[in-house]
């Protein structure tokens, strides 16, 4: 049961639905809607059992209401998880059912894309709910936002534990150049960095380091090799018992949700002098857009490319200042952090 679970922390509600006709079986579990409508993404999966989708949505529900508390914007978390094989189930019905699933929290939860939910997917969501966003009349994928606020915090982290302003040579180990990994990439090329490069798909990797005339590792050593910074941008856990000890950088900032297995790999972080910026501060760059997205659709204010560039820098001063601060009080900065996000989620469920 949800109450039970190790990863359920004080969520609003988990809700599991099922519509016979199409084959769609999702959970939603909203985290907070204390700072405002829950937003979150639509991951569908062909998970191996129940258990391991449960632990999947509340995990990156919680993730997603951190990520919105520290990126200092007014909006509370969720996340959705469709069980089933994207390639075979994956259907306009199911996609529509699904789009009646977020309809149904009448605004309380705003929804979007995730692991195997495009752009493609989320435009059939909508033919049910205004409440999605992400789609292609709308600005479409988030990926370089992100990846360019990744860029931000990595630039102030480089600052704060190297003491260095320019990225002229800096040599980044990349782990994953998907749709974030390759933008992160691009950018660090125009900064004069020397960006190394690892995905588990052969083709991509070769495409971009030959375009780019970049190196290429195979993804088990991508982590250990020489480098000031390493960059996961693949999937989540990539710091973890065997990798820390391994770690030739003293900066880990990327893109990848849940970064660290366990708590216990920040602390194996902090104790190697290893500057860790924690994963949802520095991926919120798709959420700062789908934010401006979702107000420009509801009337709220137009749509600025030109501010949300600027959103995007704030990342930036929020690591730099987190940085800081977890420095002056002797913790690891994934705990401060998150007692940070948590202490703004509190005030506004006491105000309440
Ligand atoms: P993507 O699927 O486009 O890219 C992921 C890449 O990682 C792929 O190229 C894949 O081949 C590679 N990969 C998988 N396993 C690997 C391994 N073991 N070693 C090396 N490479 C491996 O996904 P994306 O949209 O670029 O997202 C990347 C990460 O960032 C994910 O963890 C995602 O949850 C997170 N994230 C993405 C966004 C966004 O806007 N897309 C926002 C926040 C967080």
């Amino acid at each position: 049961m949800p109450f039970d679970h190790l990863e359920f922390d004080c969520h609003e509600s988990v809700s599991f639905h099922n519509d016979e006709p199409s084959g769609l079986r999702a959970i939603v579990a909203l985290h907070s809607t204390h700072l405002g409508p829950a937003l979150g993404g639509v991951r569908m999966m062909n998970y191996r059992s129940e258990q391991e989708a449960i632990t999947d949505v509340l995990r990156l529900s919680r993730g997603m209401s951190l990520k919105a508390a520290a990126a200092g914007v007014s909006y509370g978390g969720a996340k959705s998880v469709i069980i089933g094989d994207p390639r075979t189930a994956r259907t306009s019905d199911l996609l529509e059912a699904m789009g009646s699933v977020v309809e149904s929290y009448g605004g309380r939860y705003i929804a979007g894309e995730d692991v195997n939910i495009g752009v493609p997917e989320v435009g059939v969501m909508r033919r049910r709910t205004q409440n999605v966003l992400g789609s292609a009349e709308l600005g479409g994928d988030p990926s370089p936002f992100t990846a360019r606020g990744v860029f931000s915090a990595l630039r102030a982290a480089v600052k704060h534990r190297l003491g260095r302003s320019d990225l002229e040579g800096l040599r980044v180990a990349v782990q994953g150049v998907g749709k974030v990994g390759a933008t992160l990439v691009e950018c660090l090329v125009a900064a004069g960095a020397t960006p190394i490069l690892a995905d588990a798909d052969h083709a991509r990797v070769s495409e971009l380091a030959g375009r780019l005339g970049l190196d290429v590792v195979e993804p088990e050593r991508i982590h250990a090799v020489e480098a000031d910074v390493f960059s996961p941008n693949a999937l989540g856990a990539s710091i973890n018992a065997k990798t820390v000890p391994e770690l030739k950088a003293t900066v880990v900032v990327g893109g990848a949700n849940n970064q660290l297995a366990t708590p216990q790999d920040g602390r194996g972080l902090a104790d190697r002098g290893i500057c860790y910026v924690p994963d949802y501060l520095a991926n919120a760059g798709g959420l700062l857009n789908i934010v401006a997205e979702y107000e420009a659709g509801r009337g709220m204010r137009p749509y600025d490319g030109g501010q949300v560039e600027a959103s995007l820098e704030t990342i930036g001063d929020r690591t730099a200042e987190l940085l800081t601060r977890a420095k002056s009080i002797g913790e690891q900065p994934d705990l401060t952090c998150d007692r940070m996000a948590y202490e703004r989620i509190r005030r506004m469920e006491r105000a309440a």
